[in-house]
C-alpha cells in the first residue's frame, strides 16, 4: 500500500520529465519491493528492462526517490526474469503499439468533477468544463483554458471526457497533447500517410488538445491543424484546448489561429488562495488516507502556494517519511522534512534572480546571452552554471528550469548537471567556489 504511494509519486516526477512512450517503455511497470533508510529495491518486468534502466535511469530516479523521502537512498534493481533476457527487439516493438492505444483515450478515473476542489480561482473554468462536458458543442466552443502548470488543467480536461463518456457512450473523443499532435502529424507524413492521419483527427465527436502552446513557432503543424479545427468546427464538433498562456502568448501562432482559440470561451486558473489551498489539502489527506493535525494542515496551506502538484507532492513525501520513520505526522516532523522543498518553492523567483545575476556578474555576460541558443563555449559553460545552481537552490523541475533557460527540454538542463558534477569532482577550487556562492545564494 505505502509502496505503492512512494511508487506513484516517482512515476509523477518521471512523466514529468520524460514523454508518455518513455514512461510506458521503461518505467510504468516499475515497482519497489522493499526499502528502508539505506536502499529501495526495485522491480523490473524483465532483464531487459533491467539493464536498460540501470545504464540510463538510475541516477535520475535515485535523484527523484531521494526527493520525495527527504533522504538519500541506494537503489538495486532486480528483474522477474533472470534467465531469458536476451530478446531485446520484442518488448519495444510491443510497447510501442501499446502507446498508439493510450493515443486514444488515456483514462485516468481520478481526474473527475467531484474530484476537483473549486474555489474563486479556478470556479470560471471548472464552470465551463463542466457546462461543455454535459452539453457538448452547444456552448463555449472552443473552450480554452490556461494557466501556469500545476493548476488543474489536464485534470479538468480529463474530467470532461469522463463525464462526456457516461452521457453520450457513442462519441469518438480524442484526448491528445500538442506534443503527441505534433509527433504524429510528422510521423504520418514520413510514412506517406496523411489521410489516415486527417481521417482520425477529422471524424470526432470531440477533441482535446492539452499543452497546446506546444505548437508555438511550428508553423507547419499549425497549418494541419488550422484545418483540423476548421474541419471540426463546422461540423459542430466540441473543441478543448488547454495552455500555459493565453492565445495572444503563444509565441508565433497564426492570426487565423488566434482568432479561432479566442472565439468561443478562454478561461484562466489562477493561483489559489489560502482557502481554496486548505479545501485541497483537507480533499486530499482523505483521499490519501492520512492523519494529518490541524496546525500541520495550516503550516502546508501558508507555505505551499503556488500549485497544486506540489499540495500533493508535499503530501505523499510526508506519508513517506512517516511510513519509514514509523513516526507519526507531527508540525515538527512537517518542518523538517519539509524545509528545504517549502523554502525552495517559496523562493525560487527570488533565487533564480540571484543565481542571474551571480552568474553574469562572474562572467561578465548578460542575461539574454544567458538565454540565447549560442553555444559558444564562453557562454555554454556559464550557462551550465547558472543551470546547475537552479537545479540545487530550487525545487524547480528538470523541464521548468528548461524554461527558464529557454532550452528545448530536459535533455540539455540534464547534461548541464552532469558537465557541473563532473568539474566539481575533477576541480578542488571550483568545488570550493560552487558550495560558497551556494551558501550565499541561499541566505
Ligand atoms: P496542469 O495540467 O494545469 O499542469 P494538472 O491538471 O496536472 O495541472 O494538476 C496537477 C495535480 O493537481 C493533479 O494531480 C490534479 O489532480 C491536482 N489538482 C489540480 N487542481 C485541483 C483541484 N482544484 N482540486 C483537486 N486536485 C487538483
Ligand atoms: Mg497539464
Amino acid at each position: 500500500m505505502e509502496f505503492n504511494t512512494i511508487t506513484d509519486s516517482l512515476k509523477d516526477q518521471l512523466s514529468t520529465l520524460y514523454s508518455s512512450t518513455t514512461m510506458s517503455l521503461w518505467f510504468n511497470q516499475l515497482s519497489i519491493v522493499s526499502l528502508d533508510e539505506k536502499q529501495a529495491v526495485m522491480l523490473a518486468p524483465t532483464e531487459f528492462k533491467k539493464n536498460i534502466l540501470e545504464k540510463r535511469y538510475l541516477t535520475v530516479i535515485k535523484e527523484i526517490l531521494g526527493e520525495i523521502l527527504g533522504f538519500d537512498i541506494e537503489i538495486k534493481l532486480i528483474s522477474a526474469e533472470s534467465e531469458e533476457s536476451l530478446k531485446p527487439a520484442a518488448p519495444v516493438k510491443e510497447e510501442q503499439d501499446e502507446d498508439i492505444s493510450a493515443y486514444k483515450l488515456r483514462f485516468n478515473p481520478n481526474y473527475t468533477f467531484e474530484n476537483f476542489v473549486v474555489g474563486k480561482s479556478n470556479e470560471l473554468a471548472q464552470a465551463t468544463s463542466l457546462a461543455v462536458a454535459k452539453r457538448p458543442a452547444e456552448l463555449n466552443n472552443p473552450l480554452f483554458l490556461y494557466g501556469p502548470s500545476g493548476l488543474g488543467k489536464t485534470h479538468l480536461l480529463f474530467a470532461i471526457v469522463n463525464e462526456i463518456r457516461k452521457n453520450f457512450k457513442d462519441f469518438q473523443i480524442l484526448y491528445v497533447t500538442g506534443e503527441e499532435f505534433t509527433n504524429e502529424l510528422i510521423d504520418s507524413l514520413a510514412q506517406k500517410k496523411p489521410v489516415a492521419f486527417r481521417e482520425k483527427y477529422r471524424n470526432l465527436d470531440v477533441l482535446l488538445v492539452d499543452d497546446i502552446q506546444f505548437l508555438a513557432n511550428k508553423l507547419g503543424i499549425q497549418e494541419e491543424f488550422f484545418h483540423t479545427f476548421d474541419t471540426l468546427y463546422k461540423q459542430n464538433k466540441q473543441i478543448i484546448l488547454a495552455s500555459d498562456c493565453q492565445p495572444r502568448d503563444i509565441n508565433n501562432l497564426e492570426d487565423r489561429l488566434k482568432t479561432r482559440f479566442e472565439m468561443g470561451l478562454v478561461a484562466d486558473i489562477q493561483p489559489p488562495d489560502l482557502e481554496l489551498r486548505v479545501a485541497i489539502f483537507k480533499r486530499k489527506t482523505v483521499d490519501m488516507g492520512l492523519e494529518i493535525p490541524n496546525d500541520v494542515l495550516i503550516y502546508l496551506a501558508e507555505n505551499i502556494k503556488i500549485n497544486i502538484r506540489q499540495i500533493e507532492g508535499s503530501l505523499k513525501k510526508l506519508k513517506a517519511h512517516s511510513f519509514i520513520s514509523g513516526e507519526a505526522i507531527s508540525l515538527e516532523m512537517a518542518k523538517s522534512v519539509l524545509g528545504d522543498f517549502l523554502k525552495s518553492a517559496e523562493n525560487s523567483d527570488n533565487i533564480i534572480e540571484k543565481i542571474f545575476n551571480y552568474v553574469t556578474k562572474r562572467y561578465g555576460l548578460s542575461k539574454d546571452a544567458l538565454k540565447s541558443q549560442k553555444r559558444s563555449a564562453d557562454i555554454a559553460y556559464p550557462r551550465h552554471v547558472a543551470i546547475y545552481l537552479t537545479r540545487q537552490l530550487t525545487s524547480l523541475s528538470q523541464k521548468s528550469i528548461a524554461k527558464i533557460y529557454s532550452r528545448k527540454d530536459h535533455t540539455t538542463v540534464y547534461n548541464s548537471l552532469l558537465v557541473i558534477e563532473k568539474k566539481i569532482r575533477s576541480d578542488v577550487q571550483f568545488e570550493r567556489e560552487i558550495n560558497q556562492i551556494m551558501e550565499e545564494l541561499r541566505g
